[in-house]
């Protein structure tokens, strides 16, 4: 018979979502816990996404968490390779590395109501748990657009999630398919070493000045003395992150920040034409605003062509478009984004009756403070459903929800509860006051289709506020809002000094 280990609490995933769930419990002196992972080291996102120049768009002020401070970034944004060695230490020097499951793929999460306890499948086993946090962010599963022969590209191909560091793009043809916040990050890499670039534009972005630059040492040395100092720093950033929040609430804001984008664009491409092609028409923060310096000045390089006309198939290793130009490439680079509206973690987890969240969210994703689910009892996810963010950073946001699920075991403990989850009209409550605040906004009345979106045209993702206002809503846990189910005997708690603390 194969073992079950039992733990109090299972997390999905080493991002910064599953890392800092897992360093909150150790703070709390907690340690009967574990952290699944399907790969061989921490990172989530940041490990996955290794295309050249690759890096944060927030300011590497904001990329920390809080209570683990980052005095040594080099840049003004942090590269992909800082960030993932930033969490690497986290791990480390919180203590959570040994909790950590590599090479543990969780197949299939199950609510047991009679145990009420979570049964994890994994690779390597079985685990069961009382509460389980998905740390499974919205961008984890590459997607591909449906073009018809694409998958049959004659070359080589890959996805920029996927990037493909065997493959030598040194005199190569290479087209790239998307203009998002990846791409316009890889295409003036890329073209550096590459024969030709063909990028394939289907919209626009709004593009602006990113004004990066080397961190000096002074200043560094200046954070690791004096931390309040980079507190400060921080608290500043944050502040100004928070304005631009205006940008998208306010219809005359908005129109002096698509000014700022134009006079970047005119600045940096001369020529009418291809400025005219780059010109978005959609309001300014209806897609993700992206920043960037040498975007607009690779397009102008001789080896870099903008092909706006659609893709209408790929034969061979040709892209034909819809004025039935056929284009030859050695290498088509996918940047066509993730499947944010549907998480494939909602395929694993199953919850009472046996549901399976994909099943739950087969109309929309909702979630109670984009966190707990109807018919999901002690199961919490981070970066679920309208938490992700256009203007400021997704890390306090998820430091947000961590104080709340912290809340949450330790109201379960207090009240020796073996099962809490939301109640559905508190669940749909909150989305329904989400959507009615979402159907008059920019994501939906701004002109454009995005990742935001789902097939209905319902923003399940974003939350519409500011940064702050997420933290104010998540600061009480209220449990009026949710159905307990109590212990007919003193279950032990989650946390080992919940109760004394409460
Ligand atoms: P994305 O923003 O979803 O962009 C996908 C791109 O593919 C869009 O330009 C889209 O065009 C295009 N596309 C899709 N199907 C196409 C087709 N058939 N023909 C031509 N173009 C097609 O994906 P992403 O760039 O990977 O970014 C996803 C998210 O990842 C970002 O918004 C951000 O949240 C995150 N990210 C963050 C950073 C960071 O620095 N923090 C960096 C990279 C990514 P349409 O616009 O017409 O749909």
């Amino acid at each position: 018979m194969t073992q079950v280990q039992h733990v109090q609490v299972a997390i999905l995933g080493t991002g910064f979502a599953g890392l800092g769930m897992a360093i909150r419990l150790r703070q709390r002196g907690m340690t009967d816990f574990v952290v699944f992972e399907r790969a061989g080291e921490v990172g989530g996102t940041w490990r996955d996404n290794t295309y050249p120049g690759c890096a944060c768009d927030i300011r590497s002020d904001l990329y920390s968490f809080s209570f683990a401070p980052n005095p040594d970034w080099a840049h003004r944004y942090a590269r992909q390779p800082e960030i993932l060695a930033y969490l690497k230490r986290t791990a480390d020097g919180f203590g959570v590395t040994p909790h950590i499951r590599f090479h543990h793929e969780v197949q299939e999460a199950r609510w047991d109501d009679e145990a009420a306890l979570w049964r994890v499948q994994t690779s390597q086993g079985e685990y069961s748990a009382r509460v389980l946090v998905s740390g499974h962010g919205p961008l984890i599963e590459p997607r591909w657009p449906e073009i018809p022969g694409l998958k049959g590209f004659g070359g080589e191909r890959f996805h920029s999630a996927r990037w493909n560091h065997g493959a030598d793009l040194r005199g190569k043809r290479v087209a790239v398919i998307g203009t998002g916040a990846s791409a316009i990050q890889f295409v003036p890499e890329v073209r550096k070493v590459a024969a030709q670039v063909t990028v394939f534009q289907r919209t626009p972005p709004w593009v602006m000045p990113r004004m990066d630059q080397e961190t000096s040492g002074r200043r560094r040395r200046a954070f690791r003395r004096f931390p309040l100092l980079q507190r400060l720093s921080r608290q500043y950033v944050f502040g100004r992150a928070e304005l631009q929040h205006l940008g998208f609430i306010s219809r005359r804001v908005g129109e002096l920040v698509e000014r700022l984008g134009h006079g970047h664009l005119a600045a940096q491409v001369p020529d009418a034409a291809l400025r005219q092609k780059l010109t978005p028409s959609y309001r300014v923060g209806c897609k993700r605003i992206l920043v960037s310096d040498d975007y607009y000045p690779a397009l102008l390089q001789p080896n870099v062509e903008l092909v706006t006309e659609a893709i209408t198939e790929v034969q061979g290793d040709e892209v034909v478009t819809a004025d039935g130009q056929r284009r030859s490439f050695d290498v088509l680079i996918g940047a066509t984004g993730f499947n944010a509206a549907r998480p494939p973690v909602a395929r694993i987890i199953f919850g009472r009756g046996g549901q399976s969240l994909a099943h739950a969210w087969a109309g929309h994703l909702e979630a109670l403070h984009g966190t707990t689910i109807a018919g999901f009892p002690n199961l919490f996810l981070l970066v679920g459903p309208n938490t992700a963010l256009g203007h400021n950073s997704i890390v306090y946001i998820i430091e947000a929800q961590l104080e709340y699920i912290m809340r949450a075991l330790e109201h379960m403990d207090r009240q020796h509860l073996l099962a809490l989850e939301p109640s559905p009209e508190a669940q749909r409550r909150y989305s329904d006051g989400l959507q009615d605040r979402l159907r008059s906004s920019v994501w939906v009345q701004g002109g454009c289709t995005s990742f935001y979106l789902d097939e209905n045209g319902r923003n399940s993702t974003l939350w519409p506020g500011r940064a702050s206002a997420f933290r104010q809503t998540l600061r009480r846990f209220d449990p009026s809002l949710y159905r307990a189910r109590f212990s007919p005997r003193r279950v032990p708690p989650i946390l080992p000094d919940a109760v004394a603390s409460g």
